[in-house]
């Protein structure tokens, strides 16, 4: 039988990817007390926190984009990761490294030193320390979703996983005021008085299922990655933590991220457009992207013993799947005037818009200027209209 919750949540965010919960970070650490705190809500599908494409991402934090608007929103983004790196307990939770993005190219030998120990080097070439810009840092995601979903947590902010939003009830002005959810099988009612759809590349199917009669068309672009994670045969340091692009190399996207886990990331070309799975469902690898991964890491991971090409170490697998971008033609993020949804890839600006959401939500002007990335109307195309942001303000937030 349905049941009410007894939480009376005023802000539920859907999605606790890292969209979602530095949003509920930054809304938390904003709110006057605990006892506003904890009327924030992050509902999730899956059976944890960061358990979509926020966990399964490189983990490359930068600004080197093409579009002017998405580089004022990476630097802002870019400044936030900075100021928490400044505490060590934060550096050491999201195992933190600056300067650590390297591109390899033909060349002759410079900066050959900058390279990590688990990648074989090779005669003929050079690195290039500004592959993706020169201020750049590696993070390890499943610490920044740790580091995240504890300190939501101290501040008030209640994360319930398992649970699917299906549908809104809405008052006859379109406001909506309570969520219809599932978990195991049963119907829950969340109130809510602001809704923010933080659900990443679900957003669109989301957004068209609950407000199918919404003059808001949020388009879709699929965009899948196939990754897989390896045991590190070497020892780790502190040059451990590092990203090495071998696109240049390869002449196709084929990304290396190193960890001090003891782990190594690899992830080759984008599948587009590849098939979406179902909410909190993890997606089926492409097995013949998964052989082309192992095969290059055997190429290019230092897996040789003693410098003898017959003999090598086995690399054992330690993780492999497939995730999905949340995209957009343009290359931007969307976010309305009132916090409706993300929905971009290419990021490292994500506690940038989490903060900027917070401030939307809150009705505080942003620290940036937004308009680049204001959801279009239905035709597509032009800036939101006062009345297109109107109903986003009514039926979702
Ligand atoms: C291979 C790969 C490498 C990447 N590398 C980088 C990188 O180096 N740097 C970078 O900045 N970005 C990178 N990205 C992009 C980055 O991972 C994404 O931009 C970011 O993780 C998106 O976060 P999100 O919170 O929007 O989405 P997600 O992490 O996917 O979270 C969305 C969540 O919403 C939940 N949800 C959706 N709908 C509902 C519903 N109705 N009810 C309940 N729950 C719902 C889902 O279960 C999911 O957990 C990479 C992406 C990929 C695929």
């Amino acid at each position: 039988m349905a049941h009410s919750s007894k939480d009376q949540a005023t802000i539920v965010i859907v999605g606790a990817g890292s969209i979602g919960l530095w949003t509920a970070y930054f809304l938390a650490q904003a709110q006057a007390g605990p006892q506003h705190a904890s009327k924030i809500t992050v509902i999730d599908a899956c059976h944890s926190p960061f358990a979509a494409t926020s966990r399964t991402c490189t983990g490359c934090i930068h600004y080197a984009f093409e579009a002017d608007g998405l580089v004022e929103l990476g630097r802002y983004s870019f400044e936030l990761w900075d100021a928490l790196s400044h505490d060590d307990a934060f550096r050491s939770a999201v195992s933190w490294r600056s300067s650590s993005i390297f591109g390899v190219e033909r060349g002759d030998g410079e900066n050959l030193d900058l390279l990590p120990e688990w990648l074989r080097r090779r005669e003929g070439w050079r690195v290039n320390r500004e592959f993706l810009g020169a201020r750049n840092a590696m993070v390890n995601p499943i610490g920044v979703g740790k580091w995240l979903a504890d300190r939501c947590t101290e501040l008030g902010v209640r994360i319930y996983t398992s649970t699917v939003l299906t549908s809104v009830a809405q008052d006859e002005d379109g406001r909506v005021h309570q969520l219809i959810c599932t978990r195991d099988d049963r119907m829950i009612k969340v109130p809510c008085e602001k809704l923010v759809l933080a659900g990443g590349p679900w957003t669109p199917a989301v957004y068209e299922k609950l407000f199918p009669s919404s003059a808001v068309h949020l388009e879709l672009v699929m965009d899948a990655g196939d990754w897989m994670v390896f045991r590190n045969p070497n020892p780790s340091t502190e040059k451990s933590i590092a990203f090495i692009g071998l696109n240049n190399i390869v002449h196709e996207k084929l990304e290396f991220a190193g960890r001090d886990d003891g782990t190594i990331w690899v992830c080759g070309r984008r599948d587009t457009p590849g098939a979406l799975v179902p909410l909190g469902t993890a997606g089926e690898v492409n097995v013949r992207m998964v052989a082309e991964l192992t095969g290059r890491s055997y190429r290019f991971l230092q897996v040789q013993r003693n410098d003898d090409p017959e003999s090598f170490e086995e690399l054992q697998v330690e993780s492999l799947g497939r995730s999905f971008r949340p995209c957009t033609r343009s290359g931007l993020p969307m976010m309305s005037a009132v916090s409706l949804s993300q929905l971009c890839e290419r990021s490292s600006r994500r506690p940038g818009s989490g903060k900027v959401m917070s401030q939307l939500i809150r009705g505080k002007d942003p620290d940036i200027d937004i308009s680049p990335f204001i959801i279009p109307g239905k035709s597509g195309g032009e800036t939101c209209s006062a009345d297109v942001a109107k109903t986003i303000h009514r039926s979702s937030l």
